[in-house]
């Protein structure tokens, strides 16, 4: 039965359109992984913490083979897929995907989509949506929702949002969910640039920035953007 809600955006280009590179982080699902924020997102989520990340303009335009090259390079774990929405741009970053995939590397890719959406979009033919599904070994799905704030589980903003394992390279990730604690990252550089990765309450952050003697960023920046 269709739940009547949006459909993921076929792709525009054969190019990703990249919002932000992190080549490490701890704070975007299991292990040392790098993380990947896609330009665009025609979910708009209430409450969003990245909305300089909903325009398809802007975001630097990378070949599938180029993009995984680089994170390849890193050496982490394995690659996160956030946003934005990954998969407003799916048949470029299943390429992405299967790159690394095919290293032996994990694929973790967040989405606003629900679980439903994506399995109606597959039903009725969408191939790429098919492609990043398949290439991804966990999916966290559904949009943020501000009135169900989640601040236990990790990685996830709101309480609908589902992991769904799509393949058995994390056979005890959804135990493991149950009992690891949600973390923050923060980084600062050698200019003082403040980087903020993983999702916390906006008083949270402030008390925790100012014990450090910094601001807050401008605009708070979430790594896992509630949903995507
Ligand atoms: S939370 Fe994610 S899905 Fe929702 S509007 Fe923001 S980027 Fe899009």
């Amino acid at each position: 039965m269709s739940d009547g809600g949006p459909r993921p955006l076929p792709s525009a280009s054969g190019l990703v359109s990249v919002a932000r590179f992190l080549a490490s982080t701890r704070a975007e699902g299991p292990g040392e992984r790098t993380a990947v924020w896609v330009q665009g997102c025609t979910i708009r989520c209430a409450g969003c913490f990245n909305p300089h990340m909903w325009t398809f303009r802007g975001g630097e335009g990378l070949a599938p083979d180029d993009l995984a090259a680089r994170i390849l390079h890193t050496g982490t774990d394995g690659l996160t897929l956030l946003g934005g929405e990954p998969f407003d741009q799916a048949a470029a970053l299943a390429e992405v995907a299967t790159a690394v995939r095919r290293a032996g590397r994990s694929v973790m890719t967040f989405t606003g989509y629900t679980s439903e959406q994506l399995r109606e979009a597959v039903a009725e033919g969408r191939e790429d949506v098919a492609a990043l599904l398949g290439e991804t070994d966990l999916l966290v799905a559904g949009p943020f929702l501000r009135d169900r704030i989640d601040t236990v589980r990790p990685w996830v903003g709101s309480a609908n949002q589902e992991f769904i394992a799509l393949s058995d390279r994390f056979p005890h990730l959804l135990d493991d969910v149950r009992r690891e604690h949600d973390r923050i990252e923060i980084s600062v550089d050698a200019s003082g640039q403040i980087a903020v990765n993983g999702w916390a309450e906006l008083e949270l952050l402030d008390e925790l920035l100012s014990s450090l003697g910094r601001n807050p960023p401008a605009r708070p920046p979430r790594g896992a953007s509630p949903t995507a």
